[in-house]
Parts: structure tokens; sequence; C-alpha cells
């Protein structure tokens, strides 16, 4: 390929990217999934997951669906699933953080088949911007036996406005990474 057969390609490729007549982003960046690796109290701990004492289900935090980290408490993953205007979503994998005794009890069932009769409540343990809901109760249901649980209601009233509301694409999408 000569350089200029490279430079007309290219050029016909950044043409064919379709882009949003909302927001202007490519319409393909319009669905994320945004994990988070830790909970925010661990976090901003001095040693992190790395607390002598703390348990994972997994060796690596990204892989792990429930922790245990001494002084801050147990956690367990959730997906919170929002809705977008222009008909997209953005899935948050969020940290829970939960009861001991809860804890124990999605330990025993995670791998079981009873699994999809799990249900909890916890607390968020993430900050979810632009919306301020760190610390709300929310309740959690396991929607398919292979996904990790979804957020579902929340006692909390903005909470529950982010599980069950449809917000403006551009509002949401331009506080992510
Ligand atoms: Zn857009």
């Amino acid at each position: 390929m000569t350089n200029e057969t490279t430079v007309r390609a290219e050029r016909l490729r950044v043409e064919a990217v379709a882009r949003c007549e909302t927001c202007g982003r490519e319409t393909d960046e319009h669905e994320r999934d945004i994990r988070f690796g830790l909970p925010d109290p661990v976090l901003r701990s001095d040693e992190k997951h790395l607390a002598a004492g703390t348990w994972m289900s997994d060796d690596n935090p990204n892989a792990a669906v429930m922790m245990q980290v001494p002084e801050l408490g147990p956690f367990v993953r959730s997906l919170l699933p929002v809705r977008l205007s222009g008909g997209f979503t953005v899935t948050y994998g969020v940290w829970i953080s939960i009861s001991p005794a809860d804890l124990q009890h999605a330990y025993d069932v995670w791998w079981k088949p009873q699994y999809p009769e799990m249900q909890l409540t916890g607390r968020l343990a993430n900050e979810v911007p632009p919306w301020n809901v760190f610390g709300a109760p929310v309740d959690l249901a396991v929607r398919g036996p292979e996904e990790i649980p979804y957020c579902v209601s929340s006692s909390n009233s903005e909470l529950a406005q982010v599980i069950a509301d449809e917000w403006n694409h551009d509002l949401v999408l331009s506080t992510l990474p």
C-alpha cells in the first residue's frame, strides 16, 4: 500500500464512524459497562484489599464477587443498569455492603441450585456520579443463574429513581471515564 492509499483508507474509516445527533459521541460509545474494582471504603483505606485478614472469593478483586475486609466489613458485587435516553444502557458493576450473616448466606448458596432465589439487602458502597447515592439502602435479586445479582429496588428515593427512571444520556455519559 502506498502512503497515499493509507491516508485515503484512514479518511474513509473516520467518515464511516456514526455520531450521535444528540451529544456528538460515537454511537458505539453509548453502551458502557463500568466496573468498580473495589468498594470505596476499601479503596480509601491504607492497605486496600491487601490488609491482613482480608478474604476474597477470587485473588483478583476485579474477578471477586464477595470480599470481607477487617473493620470495613463484607461486600458483594451487584449490577446496577441505568436506562438512558435514546434506548441505551450503562451498567455499573458496584459493590454492596452487607451484614456478616448475609455474606455467610451468599457464600452458602452462590454456587448452588438455590442461587436464583437469593435476595439480599445492603448499602451501596461506591459513589456513582452524577447521583448522590453512596450508602443508600438497596435490595438485590438474581435475574439469571449465570449473572451476579442486580440492584432491583431501594427505599432511598434517589436510588429508586436511578433504578427505575430513564436518564439523559449526555448527562450520565459525561461523568464516565
Ligand atoms: Zn449521544
